[in-house]
């Protein structure tokens, strides 16, 4: 296939300590003098500088990519250690841009890093992406990756993709001339709500690196011009059974991005187009909701309340306010063991599965029935500061 530098000017030399640096890349045929400067003219947009970003952004920079962009606006969580490899414990607060930055500066001095502190949109994903070679979707949300998807076939630039749950991971290569797009495998996105994501339904920490990993290896491939790409081919990694197996992906003719008669000539509303607006928290539920301060008193006082905990039992053994553990999934088939006498206070972690809880109890004929709003979580910062959050 066609290399993606082979239009650039010839740039550029390696100087003394480059070519000490990059020996084991510059002894092996692949590669060598030639490839080394196609890496070092490459520009990889990295889209997340979290638990993806976190490999391919290590392991680009490591392998010399001359100019490596990262797009985020988020900070450094406690919680985001367990695998954002890119950010240390001293990192918690700051933006993870600065922190990606400063470990990738003193691990290669020889590269450029470009820092954008935004969230991808659909007003400045064309005029970023243009900036750049190949980009690299390190992104958790379906109207990002949709977002990615269309402003790289716009764009005409390859999308390395990766996605992870649990112990499961996807990778591919989509938007390149010759294959697919994200929309030829997924037309329409999932339901809202369907897909649980990595913060609600948990990740295994090896897991984003083992595809970023996967990811920079596909975008070094694709930068060397070099092997077999993953374009047409849909990798699955289950890291459980480890076992990676591949579906063959075909260019659909009538995909709305990159099909004979594309629909698709702009950047959209994806947040729309997703279903994600008012969903997470449904409207008419807020309006039931009840604040932490108030079932503390209401609890300490010997108010007869039937407190609901949807979360699942592993959830339930890390940190709990008593109560009778009814996990969310359970819920339409064991409704006859609520107490219907009683006022029913549900909760989970952060208020989002109690909130569908509360709804379904709510159609199911239940009156006095509240959420409890922010979850056990809440309870953690407001009521009870030796609670454990997770
Ligand atoms: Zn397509």
């Amino acid at each position: 296939m066609a290399t993606l530098t082979e239009t650039q000017p010839t740039p550029l030399t390696l100087n003394n300590d480059e070519i000490l640096r990059y020996s084991r890349h510059l002894i092996m045929p692949e590669v060598g003098m030639a490839g080394q400067l196609k890496l070092k003219a490459a520009k990889v947009l990295c889209i997340g500088a979290g638990g993806l970003g976190s490999p391919l952004a290590l392991y680009l920079g490591a392998a010399g990519i001359g100019t490596l962009g990262i797009v985020d606006f988020d900070v450094v969580d406690y919680t985001n250690l367990q695998r954002q490899i890119i950010h240390s414990t001293p990192d918690v607060g700051r933006p993870k841009l600065d922190s990606a930055a400063d470990k990738l500066k003193a691990m290669n001095p020889f590269i450029n890093i470009r820092k954008f502190n935004t969230r991808l949109s659909s007003d400045n994903a064309i005029e970023l992406f243009k900036q750049f070679d190949v980009i690299a979707d390190g992104t958790d949300n379906f109207p990002t990756r949709y977002l990615v998807n269309d402003a790289c076939v716009l764009t005409g630039k390859p999308n390395v993709y990766g996605s992870i749950f649990r112990f499961e991971g996807q990778a591919s290569i989509f938007a390149t001339k010759e294959g697919p797009c994200y929309r030829c495998l997924y037309p329409e996105p999932p339901p809202p709500g369907l897909v649980p994501s990595c913060a609600e339904g948990g990740v295994l920490g090896i897991l984003p690196g083992l595809v970023g990993v996967i990811q920079a290896t596909e975008a070094i491939k694709l930068i060397l011009g070099a092997g077999d790409p993953l374009i047409g081919r849909l990798l699955l990694i289950d890291a459980l059974a480890m076992k990676f197996r591949e579906l063959k992906l075909r260019k659909n003719p009538d995909c709305p991005a990159c099909g004979k008669n594309p629909t698709i000539t702009k950047l959209i509303d994806y947040e729309e187009f997703c279903g994600i607006r008012g969903e997470e928290v449904p409207a008419e539920v807020t309006t039931d909701e009840i604040e932490v301060e108030e079932l503390k008193k209401r609890l300490d006082r010997g108010d007869d309340i039937y407190v609901l905990d949807v979360r699942e039992p592993h959830e339930y053994d890390i940190c709990n306010i008593g109560g009778h553990l009814i996990p969310l999934g359970e819920l339409p088939n064991r409704v006859n063991e609520l107490d219907t006498s009683k006022e029913i206070i549900a909760h989970c972690r952060s208020g989002v599965r109690s909130a569908k809880a509360v709804n379904f109890l709510r159609q199911a004929g239940f009156k006095k029935v509240h959420n409890l709003a922010g979850g056990i979580l809440a309870w953690a910062d407001r009521v009870d500061p030796s609670m454990p959050k997770y």
